[in-house]
């Protein structure tokens, strides 16, 4: 299993705000939220660095990433509102954990991502 925080975390080694879980899938709310609404969903039994790490054969986990996502919006009530997935994929983009994580931001009006 991973050695990051996200292990940590799957593990029950240190404790998380746990929103969401599958056989698959753990959501729980970001330490340090970005908006109302942060919650990160990672795979729970697969050790995945980055984005770019994906094999084939795992592609469908991050569907499965999404639709943990998507079902926890239309649970908490903020789907038809809208919402925004990121995936952050090593230093360019920030990436700290090196555990393919979801993140899942809504709550209130974000920007439009892209404009100038
Ligand atoms: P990244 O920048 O790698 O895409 O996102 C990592 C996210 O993990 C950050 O938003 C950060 O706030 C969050 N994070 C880091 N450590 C912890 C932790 O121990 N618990 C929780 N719940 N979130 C964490």
């Amino acid at each position: 299993m991973t050695d990051t925080i996200f292990g940590k975390i799957i593990r029950r080694e240190i404790p998380a705000n746990i929103v969401y879980e599958d056989d698959e899938v753990l959501g729980f709310k970001d330490i340090a939220p970005q908006a109302p609404v942060h919650v990160l969903f990672i795979p729970k039994n697969d050790v995945i660095p980055t984005l770019d790490d994906l094999q084939p054969s795992q592609a469908h986990l991050v569907g499965k990433l999404a639709l943990a996502a998507a079902e926890y919006a239309r649970r908490e009530g903020f789907a038809q509102n809208g919402y925004r997935i990121v995936m952050n994929c090593r230093e360019d983009a920030g990436q700290t954990v090196f555990h393919i994580h979801l993140h899942l931001l809504a709550g209130a009006p974000l920007g439009h991502f892209g404009a100038a």
